[in-house]
């Protein structure tokens, strides 16, 4: 399996020179560079946070932390004293931190449903959602931002899938088959939740206009 050190670095360069690309063909304007640059990259790392006290995993539940005590502030504000609601932000960033995150790192399965492809396509799809009803984006920019969501998570599966064939004597290692799995039986549940998910996602969404055609 690849390290944090590859999948940033793969993660960074290909988020770059794809976001290059749309400016290049005049879909983006200077102001959504780094964001898709951002998205991209995080999305990179996205799939260890199944892998419990990974770096990504701190990183993503210190950063869902933090938004969720800002939330806390912006959705109580006024309607309490400013001290007990700063306690409450705490406890609700506390909760995040520690509880939420114990209670993830227990259930998920390090290579298991977040290697997958529904995943990918899940990540994809919950980007459309929030950048269009929750941060206001145009539907093709939410769309764009999919792809570099979805692009980047199937980036570090991929990479994962590769690292897991010996180059040197050309044999696989046991984890080969385990990162980009598209079905898994003994899971098989949770499999047609994912995908239920995917195609209500797909069904919902409205479809992008101008440049794409579905
Ligand atoms: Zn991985």
């Amino acid at each position: 399996m690849a390290n944090f050190q590859t999948h940033i670095t793969v993660a960074v360069v290909g988020s770059t020179a794809a976001t290059a690309l749309c400016a290049q063909a005049g879909l983006i304007d200077h102001t959504q560079v780094l964001p898709l640059i951002a998205l991209g990259t995080l999305a990179g790392i996205l799939p260890d946070i199944d892998s419990d006290h990974s770096v990504p995993t701190r990183l993503i539940f210190n950063v869902l932390s933090f938004a969720v005590a800002v939330a806390t502030l912006f959705t109580l504000l006024g309607q309490m004293p400013i001290i007990p609601l700063l306690g409450v932000a705490l406890l609700c960033a506390l909760f995040v931190r520690y509880i939420a995150y114990s209670l993830f790192a227990g259930i998920t399965e390090h290579r298991g449903l977040f290697h997958s492809l529904p995943a990918a396509l899940l990540f994809g799809l919950s980007t459309v959602s929030i950048g269009i009803h929750v941060l206001g984006w145009s539907l093709s920019f939410a769309w764009l931002s999919a792809a570099f969501v979805s692009g980047g998570y199937l980036l570090h599966l991929s990479l994962d899938e590769i690292y897991s064939v010996n180059f040197m004597g050309s044999t696989l290692k046991k984890s080969f088959g385990s990162a980009l799995t598209v079905f898994n039986r003994s899971s098989w549940l949770s499999y047609l939740i994912l995908y239920t998910a995917v195609g209500l996602g797909f069904y919902l969404l409205p479809a992008p206009k101008g440049w794409i055609s579905l």
